[in-house]
């Protein structure tokens, strides 16, 4: 059979290390050509140089992952079209609002053999309804698209401390099973699992119930609270999902990019971070401004995503069955004080 040419679209800080992952197998495993291309967004770094020709120089993202050699194979590369034009496996992972626009870019310019994958934790709202990321990718494309999503604060993966992960797919294991090859190492294990809708949704919809999260950390109502917090935002994301997707199974939300991100994310990451300082400063600095402050070019999944679900619940009158994720968007756009987050509980959830 023939040897796979992998491309990764995107090279923030998940990005980066998804390239590191991916090339330590192509080295290894015969069926992958070694070389790892990875397209950059390119910009300019503040010492004048581009950051794609520091990337090749110093094998390093010395903007979105410093420190970290992403393996010798590891070829940067500014131009999206040259970029994907040989490779027959395309990994996306951008934040999620580029994606519609990088997809428009692709149409025509990529292989015919095309699978693709799905790193991206978001979606887009159309007048039609919700469209899932791999969907837009599979329909602008006319690829298939798997998802690969689970517990991964890509700093610690970046070290190589263990974690795990979920692979979702639609129809074809053996597709899914090469996707695992590509991905897996001795410290970041991957089970696959037949639910491609329910695996991505759980890692869009947590971002929403950590930025909950980190409102409670910030106005320091403790772990009681917090642990509140993050078990109705389960149970919202299991009955959105459902309800959108009669076919999500319960059986993904147990894991790793069910209740596992959840956990990681609404304990150390970027949206709890960023979320927990808007309630600190009272609602009073927006979340652009915060972001560009604290996080350095990185981008935060959470605050559109929250705006996203709460214009599906509009449009479907579904928004007093979800009181934690419709709080979340009020007080992120400053309808409602951080101190919100709690009084949603007065509203009974539908959903046991
Ligand atoms: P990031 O947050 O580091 O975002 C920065 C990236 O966005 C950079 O590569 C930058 O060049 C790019 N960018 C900025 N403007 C752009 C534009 N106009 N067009 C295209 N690209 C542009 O990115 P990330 O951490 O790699 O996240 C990508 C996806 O992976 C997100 O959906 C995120 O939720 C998900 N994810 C992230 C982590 C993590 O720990 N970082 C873990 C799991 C999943
Ligand atoms: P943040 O974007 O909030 O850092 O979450 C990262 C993540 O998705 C971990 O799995």
């Amino acid at each position: 059979s023939q040897i796979s040419r992998v491309t990764v679209v995107g090279s923030g800080n998940w990005g980066s290390v998804a390239a590191k992952l991916i090339a330590s197998n192509t080295l290894k495993l015969d069926s992958f050509h070694d070389e790892v291309r990875m397209w950059v967004f390119e910009e300019t770094l503040p010492s004048g140089e581009k950051l794609t020709e520091v990337i090749n120089k110093t094998n390093e993202n010395v903007k979105y992952l410093p420190g970290i050699k992403l393996g010798k194979n590891v070829v940067a590369d500014p131009d999206l079209e040259n970029a994907v034009r040989d490779a027959n496996m395309l990994v996306f992972v951008t934040p999620h609002q580029f994606m519609e626009g990088i997809c428009k870019r692709l149409v025509g310019k990529i292989r015919e053999d095309v699978e693709a994958i799905s790193l991206i934790k978001g979606m887009e709202v159309k007048m039609e309804g919700p469209q899932m990321i791999s969907t837009l990718i599979s329909e602008q494309l006319g690829v298939n698209c798997c998802v690969l999503m689970g517990a991964n604060i890509a700093n610690e993966i970046a070290v190589e401390k263990f974690s795990e992960a979920t692979v979702g797919y639609r129809e074809n294991r053996e597709v899914a099973d090469k996707w695992v090859q590509l991905f897996r190492t001795p410290y970041f294990m991957i089970t696959p699992v037949q639910d491609v809708e329910g695996v991505e949704l759980c890692g869009t919809l947590k971002n929403v119930v950590a930025l909950a999260a980190g409102f409670v950390d910030g106005l320091e109502m403790g772990n009681n609270t917090k642990a509140a917090i993050m078990r109705i935002g389960l149970r919202e994301m299991r009955a959105f999902s459902k309800l959108l997707f009669s076919s999500v199974k319960d059986s993904t939300f147990f894991e790793s990019c069910g209740v596992a991100d959840l956990i990681t994310t609404c304990l150390g990451g970027r949206n709890r971070k960023v979320a927990e300082a808007f309630a600190k400063n009272g609602g009073k600095r927006s979340f652009d401004e915060l972001e560009a402050e604290m996080l350095q070019g990185q981008k935060l999944q959470g605050v559109s995503t929250a705006r996203e679900v709460y214009e599906v619940l509009r449009h479907r009158g579904w928004l007093e069955l979800f009181p934690l994720f419709a709080t979340v968007h009020d007080i992120s756009i400053g309808r409602l004080p951080p101190s919100a987050i709690v009084e949603y509980s007065e509203h009974k959830p539908n959903f046991s």
